[in-house]
């Protein structure tokens, strides 16, 4: 059952349009995601889709909320603080001699909030499957679903520090690329359009597993929310 099936079968279908959970619907049916995370020119932290203990016990409540409400909230912040910043270097009210840092805060915080915000709505206590246009792409470009699970856990496993695997889609190729970015912003290759992020920053999984990062990303398989990566993938395309 996806969610808007779960959601009707509960009987909160009208209370759901209407509310918070209409942006989790919107999401559902393909739409832009990141549109949630920009509004009146500021970029704002969008709400988790779910409660925080939903995905347990794969992840934990408590990390949820702090990654969330906490670290997620840093990077909008920030990248906020940026944009502020950016534009009073346009306006002469700031010296242009600062430019270096702001723009590489921009790249940090604004990739850390686009990330993010893609996170919270790739993971769902009803991970479903891919869509069959989906699942024909990583058939061609990536062997099967089980060679992509390999690639991406590899990728992210070996990340240095704090960082992410990606699988992507590439107007370019047209098809599917998986890379491994360090922090939010390097080591990914221009253009990419992320489709499911994994977070293997140790905020993302310290509380539960320690310094047991692999174990984390085993668990994180079980909740990744198919349905919504095959929207964004059939978007791109
Ligand atoms: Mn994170």
């Amino acid at each position: 059952m996806d969610r808007r099936g779960a959601i009707q079968a509960l009987g909160l279908g009208t209370l759901a349009i209407g509310g918070l959970s209409g942006i989790a619907l919107a999401q559902q049916a393909g739409g832009n995601v990141l549109a949630a995370g920009f509004k009146d020119g500021a970029f704002v932290l969008p709400p988790l889709p779910y409660a925080p203990d939903a995905l347990d016990p794969h992840i934990d409540a408590e990390t949820m909320t702090l990654h969330h409400d906490k670290h997620h909230a840093a990077y909008v912040k920030g990248a906020n603080a940026a944009l502020d910043a950016l534009r009073e270097i346009r306006e002469g009210k700031r010296d242009a001699g600062e430019i270096k840092r702001w723009e590489k805060d921009l790249a940090f915080n604004g990739s850390g909030h686009v990330l993010h915000t893609l996170f919270w709505t790739n993971m769902s206590p009803q991970p479903g499957q891919p869509s069959d246009a989906l699942q024909a792409a990583i058939n061609r470009d990536l062997g099967s679903l089980d060679a992509l699970k390999t690639q991406l856990s590899a990728a992210a496993g070996a990340v240095e520090g704090g960082g992410w695997g990606i699988l992507g889609y590439h107007p370019m190729t047209s098809g599917l690329l998986i890379v491994q970015a360090e922090l939010h912003q390097n080591l990914t290759v221009q253009g990419l359009v992320p489709l499911l992020v994994l977070d293997v920053w140790e905020h993302a999984y310290y509380l539960k597993y320690q310094n047991r990062r692999t174990d984390y990303i085993a668990a994180w398989w079980n909740v990744v929310n198919w349905p919504e990566v095959s929207a964004r993938y059939e978007a791109a395309t």
